[in-house]
């Protein structure tokens, strides 16, 4: 149980912290995230998009049974309503506090967001601690592109940088929370498993599919499209090769 919770609670500063910490980078750097990031992001849709299909899926089949599919829709739509619709549900700025109305929800939505990565980084590990590393990966991959939005949104809020910072990191930390309770839950309940996987492949779904690849289709320019082509497949070729040829 300890070394199981110490497990969850490392993949968990993998995916949340270290994701965190690669979108203050990406802010601070500019120079380079206007020129790295779209690699970034192509190769993290790649990832994502196949540890769905050749992963999670196949887990949550295989631990859950019939209603995977039914629950990976749900998930994407609990996903798109916690991501989209919150966000944007005030975004005829409220003339009394044009500055809180969004970053408070984008606060709320992001911690939301973190909680769930720990939830799925921990039933991942509980599946196997392949898979576990692997979602953690994948977590890692999408946090960093998140993290950088998260941060010039409260920016254009009119957060200050230390604000921002301290805002976005408090946010992250939701993942430990996740991951902590889903342990302690998961000793009492081990057949919520497969379920919990339906539903993450749903929420994985909605990030490649909404977050990620529109980003590849409207970004970069002619000269680049190779590059973004090249590191979405790429993606796609790691986690392939990972999952053949890495024991369980
Ligand atoms: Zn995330
Ligand atoms: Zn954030």
């Amino acid at each position: 149980m300890i070394k199981t919770l110490l497990s969850v609670i490392g993949l968990s500063f993998i995916g949340s912290i270290l994701g965190f910490g690669g979108g203050l980078l990406l802010v601070w750097k500019e120079s380079f995230s206007k020129k790295y990031s779209v690699h970034l992001i192509s190769f993290a849709a790649g990832v994502i998009l196949a540890i769905t299909f050749l992963d999670i899926l196949p887990e949550a089949l295989a631990s859950g049974g019939e209603n995977t599919f039914l629950l990976a829709l749900i998930g994407l739509v609990i996903f798109f309503l916690i991501e989209d619709f919150l966000l944007h549900l005030h975004h005829h700025e409220d003339e009394a506090h044009p500055v809180d109305a969004t970053a408070s929800l984008l606060i709320i939505s992001d911690a939301v967001h973190n909680f769930i990565d720990g939830v799925v980084i921990a039933v991942s590990f509980l599946v196997s601690p392949k898979l576990g590393m692997m979602v953690a990966f994948a977590t890692f991959l999408h946090e960093i592109p998140k993290e950088t939005g998260d941060f010039a949104i409260l920016l254009s809020r009119g957060f200050s940088k230390a604000k921002a910072i301290w805002a976005n990191l408090l946010t992250a930390l939701t993942s430990f929370l996740g991951a902590t309770l889903t342990v302690l839950l998961a000793g009492k309940t081990t057949n919520l498993v497969g379920p919990m996987l339906g539903l993450a492949a749903g929420m994985f779904l909605y990030i490649s599919a909404s977050d990620l690849l529109p980003e590849l289709v409207k970004g970069g320019k002619k000269d680049l499209r190779w590059h973004t082509t090249g590191f979405f497949l790429l993606g796609i070729l790691m986690i392939y090769s990972l999952m053949k040829f890495i024991p369980e």
